[in-house]
């Protein structure tokens, strides 16, 4: 099977487990979602998920935001890890929306990219699932799966967003990547793999 074909085949498989993926992290609009994902560096979603509603009880604008110090946004992150350097970032990121973005989160990559805390993946989800403009944001999960399934040679996340990219069809990107994250959560754990158990290399490896 090439690897289009084995694309659409895992494609098609994805559908069937997760018809309808929703976004993992709790949000009410762009601004909180990309609150959430910078929270989510190195925190799995369920642990953001406990401490946003704490958070955006308080603040749940730039605005707000702002009003807070960064050492009080840093105590109740806390439990998400690198407090201090991502409280920071949320600080100035909300800041920096307010004095470059009339307090909106823009759509671009480019002034995403340039907001504190914000790298290409950040940037990527946010497009993805605040504003549903394709892009692929490559996880760690992705960039696993893509390699144990032979869509990416897996050197790096650059290479491995572009081959998906080119192996799905343009109108999937925000559903497939959402189906591998979910994927890989149940079936394609970093360490321990069954192959016989796994719906998808079950029948793609033999
Ligand atoms: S066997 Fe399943 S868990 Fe292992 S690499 Fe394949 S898809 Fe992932």
């Amino acid at each position: 099977m090439n690897k289009k074909k084995r694309a659409e085949w895992i494609s098609s498989i994805l559908d069937s487990l997760y018809p309808h993926p929703k976004v993992p992290l709790h949000h009410k609009d762009p601004y909180t979602l990309l609150i959430a994902v910078v929270l989510s560096a190195r925190c799995t979603d369920a642990k953001v998920n406990q401490i946003t509603p704490h958070l955006f009880k308080l603040a749940d604008t730039p605005q707000k935001m702002v009003r807070l110090d960064v050492k009080e946004i840093q105590e109740i992150i806390r439990p998400c890890g690198l407090s201090p350097t991502k409280a920071r970032a949320i600080w100035q990121l909300s800041q920096d929306l307010i004095e470059k973005h009339h307090g909106e989160v823009p759509r671009s990559f480019e002034e995403l990219e340039a907001l504190p805390g914000v790298g290409h993946k950040t940037a990527s989800v946010v497009m993805a699932q605040a504003f549903h403009i394709p892009s692929f944001p490559i996880d760690t999960h992705i960039h696993r799966c893509a390699k144990r399934w032979g869509l990416s040679p897996g050197k790096n996340v650059k290479q491995t967003e572009k081959d998906l990219k080119s192996l799905f069809p343009k109108d999937q990107w925000i559903k497939v990547h959402l189906q591998i994250i979910y994927f890989a959560r149940e079936y394609c754990p970093a360490r321990v793999h069954d192959k016989k158990k796994c719906p998808i290399c079950s029948n793609l490896i033999g």
